[in-house]
């Protein structure tokens, strides 16, 4: 039976991608501080005998011994990772170290979670792989920004100089049932504030753009490109003139944030709450899309899940959560 190390395990998509590797057959060890993350998330897993759950620090060395190690364990939310900024990038860099250090020593295979951050404000539109970003060193949002982006070569140089066998996925806003509804994440905002009957809080003019991906989309781009043979990723990003395996996944269909705010409280009818707008975050990025052309040839994979159904199911997840 194979057995794999998910970091992060107890947050949003760390949960989905536990619950997958489960369906899957695999023995699955969730490793989470809990900072973020929560127990409720898991404890359907828990009932599961190949299911364990590790509290631990990923910027502490951890071993153990796994065939696959994903690693996700970083604050994602804006107002989270800002409200510790240090830790964020503790999370990022110490913890992506010390898990090529134990793909390194036990010869697991590693996938690392970055982000569409490393693009920053983007120059470039649609995002492509090759695209190095437009990033702000010294902002509020750097601490993310800047950890991930040094995740990324860490990552590129434990395969240089040690031959670890890690791949990296860049996420582009992804959402659905598991979200913490304090999470501070635009979607799970708009739903609970919409559901609360509370104002809706629009940043900015709400013109800046997004394009997100439903859970489940995510964790199939996932799984595809963990299971492929080493041989095949590095031949692939070869030819595409990358130092290193960097796949984006993201849904392709951009929306403005209006435009998603209209679509909750089309979702939510009766819903008192009105868009209110308030001032947009520093260096929040204008625009954002990805590029998934690269996803598409190697993996054979596009999102399924059209916004609409996506948000619909992530409606009805918070109701019956939090509006009994
Ligand atoms: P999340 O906050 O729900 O999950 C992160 C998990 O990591 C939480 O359970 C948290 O408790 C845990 N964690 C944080 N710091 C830790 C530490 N030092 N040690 C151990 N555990 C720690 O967020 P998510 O959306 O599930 O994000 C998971 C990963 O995917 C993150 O690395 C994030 O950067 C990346 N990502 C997510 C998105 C998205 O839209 N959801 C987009 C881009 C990248
Ligand atoms: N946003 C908003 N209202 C909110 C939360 C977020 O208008 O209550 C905006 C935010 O300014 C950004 C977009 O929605 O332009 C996406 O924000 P999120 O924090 O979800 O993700 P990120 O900015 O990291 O892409």
């Amino acid at each position: 039976m194979k057995k794999a190390l998910v970091t992060g395990g107890a947050g949003f998509l760390g949960s989905h991608l536990s619950r997958r590797l489960l369906d899957d057959g695999y023995e699955v060890t969730a490793l989470d501080n809990l900072f973020t993350g929560t127990k409720e998330n898991i404890y359907p897993l828990l009932a599961n005998r190949r299911f364990s759950f590790v509290l631990h620090d990923v910027t502490q060395p951890f071993w153990g011994q796994f065939d696959e190690i994903y690693n996700l364990a970083c604050p994602a939310s804006p107002i989270h990772y800002q409200h510790n900024p240090v830790e964020t990038l503790k999370s990022s860099v110490l913890g992506v170290m010390n898990m090529l250090d134990l793909a390194l020593k036990t010869k697991a295979r590693l996938l690392h979670t970055s982000t569409s951050e490393v693009y920053g404000d983007p120059l470039v539109h649609p995002q492509v792989e090759t695209y190095w970003g437009n990033v702000n060193t010294i902002g509020v949002r750097s601490c993310y920004d800047e950890g991930k982006r040094c995740a990324e070569t860490l990552v590129a140089d434990y395969r240089r100089e040690f031959g670890v066998d890690a791949r990296m996925v860049r996420i582009f806003n992804t959402y659905g049932p598991n979200m913490h509804p304090k999470d501070g994440r635009v979607i799970s905002n708009f739903i609970m504030q919409a559901l609360a009957g509370e104002n809706i809080t629009l940043f900015g003019d709400g013109t800046q753009t997004r394009s997100f991906q439903y859970c489940d989309d995510l964790v199939d781009a996932m799984r595809t490109y963990m299971e492929l043979p080493v041989e095949k990723v590095g031949a692939f990003f070869a030819a595409k003139g990358l130092g290193a395996p960097v796949l984006n996944a993201g849904n392709p269909e951009e929306y403005t944030i209006r435009e998603l705010a209209e679509k909750v409280l089309e979702l939510i009818p009766g819903s008192k709450s009105e868009i209110v707008f308030e001032p947009l975050p520093s260096d929040d990025p204008k625009r954002r899309r990805p590029d998934i052309s690269l996803a598409r040839e190697l993996l054979g994979w596009a999102p399924k899940v059209p916004l609409e159904a996506g948000l619909a199911k992530t409606v009805e997840y918070f109701k019956g959560k939090y509006n009994r």
